[in-house]
């Protein structure tokens, strides 16, 4: 179980967050929705110990884990997938894989992120940044395939892709969860997103205002009332504050 409890968050003097609890049971996926600027990528960097919250604690299975850095929480199981990749462009993508594997498992994990993303077997040798940024997405997301997480937080990561691509990372999500990893996941395509999700939190101005079953969200409401944006979903539109 993965948990932020009471999160205070923000940068400099601007506090982004404030007072967020939110939980992501073992085998789960949880979607956190919320408009532009809502604050759900610094719920992210938070969770992955990427900031440091001012109050509040994080936890996984139970132990304390706020302020933890980023590399002890990886080891820990805990994988982010930010927004914009974060692949290693000048790298074959079969050093991409490689260094994410666990020692000895190298070859395993380049099997593993064949079975999962067949078109990247064809291209191991070649540098990460000549992919297509649709194959770019798949790296970055065969990158945590390969390191084995418990859980994994994903900022938007099929933003700018092309549908056939976006179905490709959708499928890729439900096999993560098959497997028993805990996802957290922020997307745009948010029927998509609540199809998948067994829970479902909705982020404004840093505080949560619903959590709940995707069953449990009212559509027209929850988009109207909150997100400020129109109820044709599915079509990558991005919600806007009133
Ligand atoms: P979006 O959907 O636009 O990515 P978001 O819900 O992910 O939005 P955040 O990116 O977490 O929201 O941003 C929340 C607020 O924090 C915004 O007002 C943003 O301007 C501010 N912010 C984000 N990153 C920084 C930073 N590094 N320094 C200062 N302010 C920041």
């Amino acid at each position: 179980m993965f948990e932020l409890q009471g999160v205070t968050a923000g940068y400099g003097e601007t506090v982004v967050l404030r007072h967020v609890s939110l939980s992501v049971p073992p085998g789960s996926v949880v979607a956190l929705l919320g408009p532009n600027g809502a604050g759900k990528t610094t719920l992210l960097r938070v969770a992955s110990g990427l900031l440091r919250p001012r109050s509040g604690r994080v936890r996984l299975d139970g132990e304390d884990v706020t302020g933890r850095p980023i590399h002890r929480l990886a080891n820990a199981g805990i994988c982010h997938v930010p927004e914009g990749r974060g692949i290693f462009p000048s790298l074959t993508v079969r050093e991409n894989l490689v260094m994410q594997a666990p020692p000895g498992r190298e070859e395993a994990a380049i099997e593993r992120a064949g079975a999962a993303f067949p078109v990247l077997t064809d291209r191991l040798a070649q540098p990460a940044g000549t992919l297509s940024g649709g194959q770019q997405q798949m790296l970055a997301l065969a990158r945590t395939y390969v390191a084995e997480p418990k859980v994994v937080f994903l900022d938007e990561v099929s933003m700018g892709l092309a549908p056939r691509v976006v179905d490709t990372i959708f499928e890729f999500l439900d096999r993560l969860r098959a497997e028993g990893t805990s996802l957290l996941v922020v997307e745009q395509y948010i029927t998509r997103a609540l199809a998948i999700a067994d829970y479902v939190y909705l982020l404004q101005r840093g505080r949560v205002v619903f959590a709940g079953e995707p069953a449990e969200v009212d559509g027209e409401r929850v988009f109207s009332e909150y997100l400020g944006m129109d109820t044709s979903v599915g079509s990558g539109r991005r919600g806007v504050m009133r």
